[in-house]
């Protein structure tokens, strides 16, 4: 329907018209509601590995495990990192291992050989120009190998408790499904929701939806007949959904 009223899965009508003009049902009025959705549903997921190594507060491995977890499965990322960091824990001891005992203890997480070259050299450039300690500045995490804005942003928001926003493919895919950005790519996303998302939930956000693109808004065939934000969400572009 082109209206703006739909019939949801719940069989509810679902109108988003104001004065015929019409507007995403997922909006600053309603974006209160679904973080509180979002975080009633998030207990009964398991969090991300990254969010669990967080807790430890320490820049180094969120940094590393995040670099892991790219392109991964969560469980495949948790393994590789405690082989990892049971041999070496500290950009030093990292170094000092051959690059095949790195790549033998990451294995099989995805690109694990460009990611083992990857974490020496990261090491590398932390010992000697940062004195061994992570910064904690966009540009120059930046310009660490393999790092780009969503490991960047994550290290900020967890290793140094600043404010970011990590958008990754599920952030990206869902936020543009809800309607509330409209964007091609990860970054622009990420540059969008600066714009748009209330700054209380930044930080969140990829706490949140990480899980829910796991285990319900899935890239293909989501379960929105399950999904608790249907009368919030537009759909844009699911064709197939359960
Ligand atoms: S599962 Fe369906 S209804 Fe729920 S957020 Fe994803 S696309 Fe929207």
């Amino acid at each position: 329907m082109d209206n703006g009223q739909r019939i949801t899965d719940n069989g509810l009508w679902h109108f988003h018209t104001n004065f015929g003009i019409s507007t995403p049902s997922m909006n600053n009025q309603t974006i209160d509601n679904v973080f509180k959705i979002l975080e009633e549903e998030m207990v009964s997921w398991q969090e991300p590995v990254v969010s669990r190594v967080s807790r430890e507060k320490d820049p180094f491995k969120i940094l590393i495990s995040t670099v892991l977890s790219l392109r991964t499965k969560d469980k495949t990322t948790g393994q590789a990192f405690n082989r990892l960091f049971n041999i070496a824990s500290t950009p030093e001891k990292l170094l000092e291992l051959p690059l095949s005992t790195i790549e033998k203890a990451i294995y099989p997480v995805g690109f694990y050989k460009s990611k083992a070259r990857n974490i020496i050299k990261i090491s590398k450039i932390i010992l000697e120009d940062y004195g061994g300690r992570v910064p904690g500045n966009m540009d120059k995490l930046l310009n660490l190998p393999g790092v780009g804005r969503k490991t960047a942003n994550l290290v900020i928001i967890l290793g140094f408790n600043g404010m970011g926003i990590c958008v990754d493919t599920h952030v990206h895919r869902i936020t543009n499904r809800w309607g509330y950005v409209s964007t091609r790519s990860p970054n622009e996303t990420e540059m969008k929701l600066r714009e748009v998302l209330p700054k209380r939930y930044w930080r969140r956000i990829n706490d949140l939806l990480v899980p829910y693109g796991q285990n319900l808004c899935m890239p293909v065939s989501p379960y929105c007949s399950r999904c608790k934000l249907c009368t919030y969400c537009d759909q844009i572009g699911v064709s197939n959904h359960r």
